[in-house]
């Protein structure tokens, strides 16, 4: 059943890649499982599974400890600084950095570990006044601020889309920050790259993809929904 929606998700990824003339390779699914037990998780692991993505930092350190190290974790939640301590030496990607105190205490971290934490600058694209994120005229701005960091490598950008009826309405978001993300690339600022761009979820992964998505990020189309009050 779970291994079922896990090839029906990555089989639609690459009809996508295909519409859109990419090269399934291009892209990695991340696995979406915050909330979900760690059975789940494992259940996946065993089929598979190597990239999850998770949006709380003690959920992270409670399911690192629990399950296999060669797991790769992403942190796609919003992070306080103070937890920050927590997840850099477990995390494989923060996705969700969108201010430069928060990468100053991610590379303070970092260097007390003598890491390099790989991040993505989170994007409001659509300007909600709901969603964390930088708005996309501070994006440049501030990449040259964190380019400044030895122990942060900038490897892309990352958004939360609105939620819409219908995933078409979120492709010119997705198309909005691909640009972005070529026109910095263009300027190619010492230790930052544009070569990740996650964008896409359960409802809109497709049209991501077709938009130039590199990783999506799918919950519920995989580990199906989630009950919140049981958290
Ligand atoms: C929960 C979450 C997702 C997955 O959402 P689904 O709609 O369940 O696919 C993706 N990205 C972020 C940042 C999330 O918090």
């Amino acid at each position: 059943m779970l291994q079922e929606n896990f090839k029906q998700v990555e089989a639609n990824i690459r009809k996508a890649c295909e519409r859109a003339g990419r090269d399934p390779k291009e892209v990695t699914l991340i696995a979406v499982s915050k909330t979900k037990p760690v059975e789940m998780l494992r259940e996946a692991y065993d089929f598979g599974t190597r990239v999850f993505g998770e949006n709380k930092v003690q959920e992270i350190v409670e399911k690192y400890d629990a399950l296999p190290k060669d797991i790769h974790w992403h942190m796609i939640g919003h992070l306080q600084r103070n937890k920050v301590k927590y997840i850099i030496d477990k995390v494989d990607l923060i996705h969700s950095v969108d201010s430069v105190r928060l990468a100053e205490t991610i590379e303070k971290e970092a260097g007390k570990h003598g890491i390099t934490a790989r991040i993505l600058l989170e994007v409001n694209v659509a300007e909600e006044e709901s969603k964390f994120g930088l708005k996309v005229d501070e994006v440049e701005k501030t990449i040259e601020e964190i380019a400044k960091f030895p122990h942060i490598k900038v490897c892309g950008l990352m958004t939360i889309a609105p939620f819409v009826d219908d995933p078409e309405e979120n492709r010119l978001y997705f198309r909005r920050l691909r640009n972005l993300s070529v026109d910095i690339g263009a300027k190619k600022v010492d230790n930052v790259t544009m070569s990740i761009l996650s964008m896409g979820m359960t409802n809109d992964y497709e049209v991501a993809v077709e938009e130039g998505a590199t990783m999506v990020r799918v919950g519920t189309g995989l580990f199906g929904a989630r009950n919140y009050a049981q958290c």
